[in-house]
């Protein structure tokens, strides 16, 4: 499979929530998930859907319409815990759990893939390669390959390899000044001037590698309550960013596909990808 134009393109779905605000307006989740399949059908691509295991027991009918869509499910861990929150044992137990909720829904799906909440994989966390090893999986998209005041792994490097026996897809970075930015991944994808985020598809699909980012079903919620988040008190100036663009993250996919960019499921690509 050809890495030309190739939009790794996922989506992760949990929850939007809020310390600070339980209870405010938002679309629930089964709505703005068939928004995405309806975008995905109408654009005739699949994709891979990192899904939170609490989400999968609580939304069984988007877990089964994704799977009957022709999408990848794969994990995002149980309750959306940072890998450093964990031990190994405890990681453990929280991604067979994971797995566990969506295969009691739909049994036939074949899980090899798993994503770390907020990009946690780091140096200091990467006794999880081991983990999902062991556990049967075959992949990984979970390292931000810069420094970022949150989680980044910056001598990672920016191409795909194989780590204790699992495959890391490291988020894609822009070039040049925007060498730190993952411009094809959730606040990035909607919020970085058009001008920007079309540039940095263009050079990248003269790369050998493909393009890895994603969405959130939050991404696309227009009509969410603007909430100020405890999460932000530390940075207020970054809240609005929480919400800003959420019109654009829809057209600029679809833009994408009329330009020529092709999503697949990460297994799908992995299985004949040759670096
Ligand atoms: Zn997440």
């Amino acid at each position: 499979m050809s890495a030309q134009a190739t939009f790794l393109f996922s989506i992760d779905l949990e929850e939007f929530e809020s310390h600070s605000s339980r209870y405010f307006r938002k679309t629930p989740l089964s709505q703005l998930a068939q928004l995405l399949l309806d975008f995905l059908k109408e654009a005739g691509m699949t994709t891979t859907f990192f899904v939170v295991g609490k989400v999968a027991r609580a939304y069984p009918e988007v877990i089964a319409a994704i799977f009957r869509a022709g999408h990848e499910l794969a994990c995002h861990t149980d309750q959306h815990n940072t890998l450093n929150s964990f031990t190994p044992k405890e990681f453990r137990k929280d991604l067979e759990r994971n797995r566990a909720s969506l295969l009691a829904t739909v049994p036939a799906a074949d899980i090899t893939g798993f994503r770390a909440p907020l990009l946690s994989l780091t140096l200091q966390t990467s006794w999880a390669y081991e983990v999902l090893a062991d556990l049967g999986f075959k992949y990984s998209s979970s390292v931000l390959p810069a420094s970022s005041p949150l989680f980044g792994w910056p001598g990672f490097g920016t191409s795909i390899h194989q780590i204790k026996g699992i495959q890391e897809l490291p988020i894609t970075l822009g070039t040049g000044i925007r060498r730190s930015l993952p411009f094809a991944a959730g606040t990035y994808l909607r919020c970085l001037p058009k001008k920007w985020f079309l540039e940095e598809f263009e050079r990248a699909k003269r790369r050998p590698s493909p393009i890895v980012g994603y969405c959130h079903p939050y991404d696309i919620d227009i009509w969410q309550q603007y909430v100020i988040h405890k999460e932000m008190s530390r940075r207020p100036y970054l809240n609005p960013f929480l919400y800003w663009g959420r019109r654009q993250t829809i057209p600029r996919l679809r833009m994408l596909v009329e330009n020529g960019f092709v999503f697949h499921r990460y297994a799908d690509f992995l299985a004949t990808w040759r670096g």
